[in-house]
């Protein structure tokens, strides 16, 4: 089915009950071979991958489930999954590069992609330059005659700016230039990239479309028209989706659309509190008004998910460790978008433009839990923040 509102996709995308016995939710397929019964069989199956089975790596009913009901809830002709929100940047960014080319990235990327760059793409002769994501007039002067993909991410990995999205995506456009978008923050459901000038979407469906902390998961999705470059080079790659996983994504997603609103209300909720608290310079979170790019979250998303950042006032590492450490629902570690609070404090590099803030940054997922609970922990942690300040 690919009619109806949002939240009417997100439950029947993906389903179809009556090749499966009636069952409301697809098997777990879990495969390597997949067997014919002649020649001219495999040959007809192979001639058409995308849809048939051919062999574990290339999918299964399981895993094309998902890719369904991602393709919708994004709005792209086609999703491919593979195994991990990294494995799709990398499949995303690889399909569109060869050795002599350049790329630009958001300066407030998520870490691992400006890895990618100084990590693996320089060592083919791919350049990068990074981009202040808040100028966007001024993108344009970085546009090389070699330039082949432009990354966008809004809000920023850690800092939160929300970047104009349209203005840096026609640009790009313009100029021949393709855009891959990191959407993990919208969930894919508060930001619709397609209406947007974006070309490729990857997000981390380990984060919101999971939603309990239990599987890695990573969705590219596009439009026809660069499909078959995005599928050669998860191809060759040789990146998939565990069934058992996808599986996961898919049944997280069922109830995607309650989970993230109640994830929104009650990061606000935190985010307010905090932001009255006199041990905090600055909440960065792309609903309140002095957010970096807070008009294009308001213009472009129609909602903000649980993850946000928080500026403690200058304080030694030991006042923030003493913060953290204090917390008892707040978790730490890394990734997010399960149905847990979790803390991280954060270090962030910046080689194109300015940090909303110098001081400690930490960084906040707002889970499930009753917000006047997380609050009265916040509040602990920040008794012991000021204890060793
Ligand atoms: C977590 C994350 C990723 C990577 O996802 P994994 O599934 O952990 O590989 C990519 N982008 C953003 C913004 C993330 O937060």
């Amino acid at each position: 089915m690919s009619g109806g509102k949002r939240d009417t996709r997100l439950i029947h995308a993906g389903s179809n009950p009556e090749e499966n016995f009636g069952l409301i939710n697809p098997p777990v397929y879990r495969a390597s071979t997949v067997s014919f019964p002649t020649v001219a069989a495999q040959a007809k199956a192979r001639r058409n991958p995308e849809q048939n089975f051919v062999y574990g790596r290339r999918g299964t009913p399981t895993s094309f489930a998902f890719e369904d009901a991602v393709a919708q809830l994004e709005g792209g002709d086609r999703t491919i999954a593979v195994g991990s929100g990294l494995a799709a940047i990398s499949s995303a960014m690889l399909a569109f590069v060869s050795a002599g080319d350049h790329v630009l990235v958001c300066d407030n990327a998520y870490t691992p992609t400006r890895n990618l760059s100084e990590n693996f793409l320089k060592r083919f002769g791919v350049e990068t330059s990074y981009y202040d994501p808040m100028d966007s007039a001024a993108v344009k002067d970085h546009f090389r005659p070699n330039s082949k993909a432009i990354y966008v991410e809004a809000p920023g990995s850690h800092t939160f700016e929300v970047m104009d999205l349209p203005a840096i995506a026609g640009a790009a456009r313009d100029a021949g230039i393709k855009v891959v978008m990191d959407n993990t923050w919208s969930a894919g459901y508060f930001f619709k990239p397609f209406e947007y000038g974006v070309d490729v979407s990857v997000q981390a469906a380990t984060k919101y479309q999971v939603g309990h902390s239990d599987a890695m998961l990573g969705a590219v999705t596009m439009l026809n028209d660069d499909l078959e470059t995005v599928a050669a080079s998860v191809r060759v790659l040789g990146f998939h989706a565990a069934p058992d996983d996808a599986y996961l994504g898919l049944r997280g997603m069922r109830t995607l659309s309650v989970r993230l609103k109640r994830h929104e209300i009650n990061g606000l909720k935190v985010a307010e509190w905090l932001a009255g608290r006199p041990e905090i310079e600055r909440v960065l979170h792309p609903a309140m008004a002095d957010c970096p790019g807070h008009e294009f979250w308001k213009r472009d998303f129609t909602g903000a998910s649980g993850l946000f950042g928080v500026a403690l006032k200058p304080a030694p590492k030991e006042a923030v460790n003493a913060f953290v450490d204090r917390l008892e629902l707040f978790a730490l570690g890394g990734s997010w978008g399960g149905y847990e609070s979790l803390v991280l404090p954060t270090n962030v590099t910046r080689t194109a433009s300015q940090l909303p803030s110098d001081a400690p940054l930490v960084r906040l997922h707002v889970g499930l839990e009753d917000p006047d609970d997380l609050i009265e922990d916040l509040n602990a942690g920040l008794d012991a923040f000021n204890d060793s300040r």
